[in-house]
């Protein structure tokens, strides 16, 4: 007796079709696993054995071959448990053959029968969906996850009998639902304001524009000077997610195992901040079956590197090309895997080992110590910075101000910010990027042209700076983005006057 349902594997971000089939004969008793299978895998005979045998179903003596399909794709994971055992379960007819053939199903059984729960839900709810399946078996745990997706009953069960359960009797068991309107009503409650930062009002209007033009920044300062309050509140300036990016980074967050089982929806935007010691492995993902790592957990989001000189070269290396292509690839024997990285960059570090420079009455390094610290990060990742602020020590005065909301704050940031991104997404409505920090040469040319007047303050900028070809386009791209804050068509001079004091400080040429 043969009988097949269907389940999905994840490779990369998404979901791929795996056919779970099942054939049931007269014959010497085993139990037979095929179809290019990981170990765990494997081991489902065992859990499915016991699982079904402690919810009072003995399998009788007979030949049971299990087969995984396509044979030439490797499935990994325990997702394959439960429909593992409903395929068995159909094949001796104690479920209903018709009952398999519009449901997808995916889950891991315990010896005792308790379904827990697995990553990747959501791709494989997008993909049921695109393949016309009616309902969608998952693990209870993982149905609030599942229902994100529209158009397809989600059935949560927390122990094999209520998937026997349901495949006997398809109205025994009501559908997972969630309000994502709702869910969106409540987003960004929880984000930090830019108004509880006293003073640092040239750190802010930079993070202003590097969030306008989506610029990686790095700032420079003394330890305390609240590089990392800046940074924390950059999420909640840039504009808000659409379900469609929400759904998006949920679906990176889901795979990577790191969702909330009971808020699984992200509506705000990553922040992901990791440690200095973070190896260029979890950064970047990987793994035998790659998983995403902490650049795609932060993908249209913030990743903020704090005590950047700190990090393995290695990670930061990295880190070069996700910048570059928006994408991380990772190949493997049994394939290639990408996975999304539209991340901007929010670095920091202090302007010495001891962190004062250039307050010499408290930085005792010398000279050469200062070069070794700052030199340790790489020229090419600095080549992907085009905004450097200084972050000053909050004097007296600011501090001992009265405690109420001041200088720039979130609300009037992003306002702005939404609208320079709007001119920014119709100006380049027929190019394949959307920021003025992504314009290639061909960009530069049509989109950040000069007037005779600007063009000879910045030949007079390029000569007296001594601009590298690289410094010179940053330097144009960073002016683009401060016109389109003002709303203005044309860089002018001021645009560009202060599109060079974000300039990398000397010392770091
Ligand atoms: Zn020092």
């Amino acid at each position: 007796m043969f009988r097949t349902i269907l389940s999905g594997a994840i490779h990369g971000i998404e979901c791929k079709s795996v056919s779970v089939e099942a054939d049931v004969s007269n014959g010497l008793p085993s139990f037979l696993m095929v179809g290019f299978l990981s170990s765990e895998v494997k081991e489902a005979s065992e859990r499915v054995r016991n699982a079904l045998r402690n919810s009072g179903i003995q399998l009788p003596a007979k030949r049971f071959t299990i087969n995984l399909s396509p044979a030439d794709m490797r499935k990994s994971g325990t997702a394959f448990d439960l429909p593992i055992a409903a395929v068995l379960l159909a094949a001796l007819e104690e479920i209903p053959e018709e009952s398999l053939k519009d449901v997808f199903m995916a889950g891991e059984l315990s010896l005792n029968g308790r379904v827990n729960g697995v990553c990747g839900i959501l791709a494989m709810a997008v993909y049921a969906r695109e393949r016309g399946m009616k309902y969608l078996v998952v693990p209870k745990e993982n149905a609030k996850e599942a229902a994100i997706v529209s158009g397809i009953q989600v059935i949560g069960v927390e122990h094999l009998t209520q998937m026997i359960e349901f495949m006997k009797d398809k109205t025994s068991m009501v559908s997972e639902h969630i309000n994502i309107e709702e869910i969106f009503q409540n987003s960004q409650k929880g984000l930090l304001d830019f108004g509880d930062i006293c003073g640092q009002e040239r750190a802010k209007r930079a993070v202003e524009i590097a969030a306008a033009g989506r610029h990686n920044i790095l700032l420079i300062g003394a330890p305390g000077t609240g590089k990392s309050m800046l940074a924390k509140r950059i999420p909640g300036i840039l504009s808000p997610l659409t379900l469609e990016e929400s759904i998006a980074i949920t679906k990176v967050h889901s795979i990577a195992g790191v969702l909330d089982k009971d808020n699984p929806l992200l509506t705000d935007r990553p922040f992901q901040q990791p440690h200095h010691t973070i190896s260029p492995f979890a950064l970047a993902g990987g793994g035998r079956n790659p998983k995403p790592g902490v650049i795609s957990l932060a993908h249209r989001g913030v990743l903020f590197l704090d005590e950047l000189p700190e990090f393995h070269r290695e990670s930061l290396e990295i880190l070069r090309q996700p910048l570059e292509d928006k994408e991380i690839h990772i190949s493997r024997v049994n394939g290639n895997y990408t996975f999304p990285a539209e991340i901007m960059l929010v670095a920091a570090m202090n302007p010495c080992k001891c962190g004062y420079y250039p307050d010499r009455n408290r930085c005792k390094c010398t000279p050469a110590e200062i070069n070794h610290y700052q030199s340790r990060i790489s020229k090419p990742l600095l080549d992907r910075i085009d905004l450097y602020v200084e972050v000053e020590e909050v004097t007296y005065e600011k501090l001992s101000a009265p405690r109420m909301k001041q200088g720039l704050q979130s609300e009037k940031m992003r306002k702005n910010i939404i609208r320079a991104g709007q001119v920014q997404a119709q100006r380049y409505e027929k190019k394949p990027y959307c920021f003025n920090s992504e314009l290639d040469e061909m960009g530069l040319l049509e989109f950040c042209a000069l007037e005779e007047k600007e063009k000879k303050l910045m030949e007079k900028i390029f000569h007296k700076l001594k601009l590298s070809a690289r410094g010179y386009h940053r330097m144009l791209k960073v002016a683009r983005t401060i016109a389109d804050l003002e709303g203005e068509e044309r860089i002018r001079e001021h645009h560009l006057k202060e599109a060079v004091s974000y300039r990398k400080n000397t010392m770091m040429e």
